[in-house]
């Protein structure tokens, strides 16, 4: 796009900010070979053409995609500097514009009251919303559902809290009805969530947990790593309610690093009680502290309450510019968003029409699940496999894979014989608002696969 005149005004600027501290005289140690930094450079680009093309809609595989430019330039903009945002003097600038995105993430979930912060990914982010509620609710487990993402386990079991794993229902949510009687027999202090989960895009049904959380005083934490950004379109393109309940959950976790255009590095964790702060424990003798007895939405200033030490100044600079003009809103990020969901929609009817692939389920947001028709778990295990070798082996599709249990597939298609204990089926992401202008070519691509690997 307009990277490059765009980079040149980020230098341009650096180097207006630099200009004002007088000169030095840089150490030769650090000085470099013209010849050698481009041979360099030319082997970095060859050991960089090992990647797959992620930015292209041909890629509908992983959850991937460059950042937007705009992303780019802001983030160049502050690492020529390199602010810490682990304290106020390590980064001033900075600081302030984690705290202005993070209140607007606040907001766009709809929490009145916050306190939160970005995070390296999402991972940590949902660590530290997990490490608040076994502080909130001592001696107490938590659940999830089967299709959480499998870091709730982990990071279950590095906090040393029970995580008790509860089935999901024909459309991949939370089985709320499962979680009842652990909530009644004390087993857990928290639900866990999931707006949009990894394998299919499956929203739990947010709203409905609710009740929960009066009956029993139950935390909810949901996990929007992927799906957060969708709550832009909620109330059009998808349903309210359960997009209009995270703002009445306790925490809620979102990666603007996958639906934010933002590079790898980006997390965020908010909570909506900035009391909260109290459980981390911050004493370092080496950073600017104030001390604080009460804390409101602006008190603690970012490293109190972080578990991470160190964090990239520079992502929170690129996540600024790029909601200043995209901004939280439906015309803004969500016109970026729309195109992948629609592009789903109309490719879910598109195989609900096709004789030779057949939908695993309907997409809810921009992840579309589907596989080669056949009778029987082992036929499509291995017919997705090989479409999806072929797709990478020619270079004209990406796709992946997600393997899903006998228990799933009958819930979707009883027909299906289960002559296997799980299959892997086809599964896209069409998370480039390219993807829609390009879909009849992917779908023709896959099709045409399909065919000619029918035995
Ligand atoms: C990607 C993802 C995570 C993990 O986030 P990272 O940023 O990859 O660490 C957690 N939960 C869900 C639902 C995700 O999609």
């Amino acid at each position: 796009m307009t990277l490059l005149p765009w980079l040149e005004e980020v230098l341009t600027a650096h180097a207006r900010w630099e200009a004002q501290w007088g000169p030095y005289t840089p150490h030769p140690a650090g000085a470099l070979d013209e010849g050698a930094v481009r041979s360099a450079l030319a082997e970095l680009e060859e050991r960089l053409g090992d990647n797959y093309p992620y930015f292209h809609p041909r890629y509908a595989g992983q959850m991937l995609k460059p950042p937007h430019p705009v992303a780019i330039a802001g983030y160049v903009a502050a690492m020529l500097v390199n602010p810490n945002n682990h304290a106020l003097d390590a980064g001033p600038a900075t600081a302030a514009m984690e705290r202005e995105v993070v209140r607007d993430l606040a907001r766009t979930f709809g929490f009145r009251d916050h306190l939160g912060h970005l995070t390296t990914s999402g991972t940590i982010a949902n660590l530290e919303a997990l490490f608040v509620a076994r502080e909130s609710h001592p001696g107490k487990g938590i659940a999830h559902s089967v299709d959480a993402h499998y870091t709730h386990g982990r990071m279950a079991h590095l906090l040393g809290l029970a995580a008790h794993p509860v089935p999901v229902d024909g459309a991949g949510r939370i089985d709320l009805d499962a979680v009842e009687p652990l909530a009644r027999s004390g087993a857990i202090g928290t639900v866990v969530l999931t707006a949009g989960t990894t394998g299919v895009g499956a929203v739990d049904r947010v709203d409905e947990a609710l009740a929960l959380k009066e009956r029993h005083g139950l935390r909810i934490h949901v996990d929007a790593a992927y799906g957060g950004f969708f709550r832009l379109l909620a109330g059009s393109e998808l349903p309210a309610a359960p997009w209009e309940a995270i703002g009445r959950c306790d925490s809620v976790v979102v990666d603007p690093h996958k639906h934010g255009l933002q590079p790898y590095g980006c997390g965020a964790v908010l909570f909506a009680d900035p009391a909260v702060g109290r459980f981390y424990r911050h004493d370092s003798p080496y950073t600017y502290f104030t001390s604080f007895t009460s804390f409101t939405s602006e008190d603690p200033h970012l490293g109190e309450i972080s578990l991470e030490c160190s964090r990239a100044g520079a992502a929170a600079a690129a996540l600024w510019l790029t909601l200043r003009l995209l901004p939280l809103t439906p015309g803004g990020l969500g016109a970026v968003l729309r195109p992948g969901l629609r592009a789903a929609r109309r490719w879910a009817d598109v195989l609900a029409a096709c004789d030779e692939l057949t939908l695993y389920q309907r997409p809810e947001l921009d992840i579309v699940t589907y596989f080669p028709t056949a009778p029987a778990m082992g036929t499509i295990d291995r017919a997705s496999a090989a479409v999806l070798r072929a797709g990478m082996a020619s270079g004209k599709f990406y796709l992946s894979t997600l393997e899903v249990t006998a228990a799933a597939m009958g819930a979707r298609h009883p027909g299906v014989r289960a002559d296997a204990p799980s299959a892997r089926v086809l599964r896209s992401v069409l998370m480039k608002p390219e993807s829609e202008a390009y879909l009849d070519r992917l779908h023709g691509s896959v099709l045409a696969a399909t065919r000619s690997l029918r035995p």
